[in-house]
Formats: structure tokens, sequence, C-alpha cells
């Protein structure tokens, strides 16, 4: 049996009073026909307060399709749950004059706390010209910036993060899915680079990868996400539960390292 007082909560309650959960990474809407159970903002809400989740960040499906009707969808939102769930603005730099007015709109968007790039499924490298506005800007106003990462990418691999990550140290990068396939070079730049967390999307349910992150990195430069409405938070939280590392990293995990990067860019 886990001895661990958070792990025994969960267990006992599906949730701990006295460790929250802070997601960083999660999205909203229909995505390319998928069947996601539990999607609408009612139901993605009813299922983080079951599970204890203080707060979330999301990116709507939408925006990363089209920045302009994504992006006000997602504030819409999210204001309706002011105080619980927070966007990301996503930037495309596909479209250059779209994206800059999308920055420009950020300052009224009082949820929104940070950027969310996805170089793979733009097809553009993290590294890229055309990402330095949205950089500039998030560096201007030390934003989070949420990127997908992915092993051996041509566009956002460990190394395109290195990279951007020393060129902006004003901005807190959080490598979404930590670098899936290439976890090694991953954790080293977060470990070289203050401003690099690592984001556990998808990457939780690889055995023993919370206990090496925790050992190599550390547990205060980890962070929760599991894809809201994709992936079950059950399984997620459990993946840090049931992991062998002392609760003071649970607790930095779920809930203490979230807080931490969400409390200075809160508006409301
Ligand atoms: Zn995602």
């Amino acid at each position: 049996m886990n001895s661990s007082k958070i792990a025994q909560a969960f267990l006992r309650t599906g949730r701990c009073e006295d460790c929250p959960v802070v997601d960083m990474h999660a999205h909203y809407g229909p995505f390319r026909g998928i069947y996601m159970p539990r999607h609408t903002a009612e139901q993605m809400m009813a299922t983080a307060e079951r599970c204890g989740v203080e707060a979330m960040v999301s990116s709507g499906h939408l925006a990363l399709v089209d920045m302009v009707l994504g992006n006000a969808e997602m504030a819409e939102v999210t204001e309706r749950y002011a105080g619980h769930w927070y966007g990301y603005s996503v930037f495309n730099p596909n479209y250059p004059g779209e994206g800059a007015r999308e920055l420009s709109l950020l300052e009224d968007r009082p949820t929104f706390v940070g950027l969310k790039f996805h170089p793979s499924m733009h097809e553009y490298p993290l590294t890229g010209e055309a990402y330095a506005p949205a950089l500039d800007f998030a560096a201007e106003r030390e934003l989070l910036v949420l990127t997908h990462t992915w092993g051996h990418s041509s566009y956002d691999s460990p190394s395109h993060l290195a990279e951007v990550a020393r060129r902006y140290p004003e901005v807190t990068f959080l490598a979404g899915h930590a670098g899936y396939g290439e976890f090694d070079a991953c954790f080293r730049v977060a470990a070289e680079h203050d401003n690099v967390y690592l984001e556990l999307t998808a990457a939780y349910a690889v055995g023993g990868l919370v206990e090496e992150m925790v050992e190599t990195v550390g547990a205060h430069k980890i962070v929760l996400g599991y894809d809201l409405p994709w992936f079950d938070p059950y399984y997620a939280v459990g993946c840090v539960v049931m992991a062998h590392v002392d609760d003071a990293a649970r607790r930095a995990i779920l809930y203490e390292n979230g807080r931490r990067l969400l409390a200075p860019r809160r508006r409301i």
C-alpha cells in the first residue's frame, strides 16, 4: 500500500483537499471529427472539479486552425469560469498579420496568461523568424509559452527549444509532452535553462519517467497537463500520485509549480 497521504486521499475520494491540481495543458472544442467524451465547457469543468482541479489553462482546438475565431471563442469560454479557467492565445506563424492582431488583443482578454505554439502542426520551426514577434511580445510581458515539443521533430525538438530558451530568458517555456521520444535531451534542456519546464501530457504514461524527471531535473521544474478533453485526468494524476517519489514532489508537480507560474500572470 502506498503510504503517501496524497495518494491515499486520491484513492479514497478521487481528489485531495490538501493538494489541488493545476492543469497547465488543456484544449477545448471539437477536433477533426474525433470523438471526445465530456467535451463541452460544462462537462470539462465538471470533470476538473471532480478531480480537485483548482485551475486549468486551455488553448482552443479551433484556434490551432483559425486563430481569429478560435482565440475569441477560448476567451469567451474561459471568462465564463474566471478564476478557474485560463487561456493561451494560439499564435500561428504562417499568418503574421492575423498573428500580430491576436497578440494585440491579449491585453483585452484577462483570462489569457500566455501563448500556445504548435510548430509540428503548423509545420514551421520554433526557431524560425516568424515566431520572433510572438516571442518578443511574450518576453516584454514575461508570459508563459506552452509549445508542443516532440523528439526528433524538424520543428519542435528539444534542440529547437534550447535555442529559443537561450534567446528569450524572460519567457517561461513549458515543453509540452516533455520532448516525447527524446526525453533525455529535453530533460537536459530543462536542467540547463531556468526558464524551461517539462509538461507531462502523454509522457506521464511512460513507466518510470516521472521518477527519472524528478531525479534528473527536479520536481520544481515539472508541471501537469493531460490535453483535456482528450485524456482522462484521473490517469494523469494517478501516474504522479503512484510514482515512486515523495509527497513534496507530488505536491510540486500537481499543484505548486502551476500555481506559482500562474500567480503573477493572473489578471482575474
Ligand atoms: Zn495539446
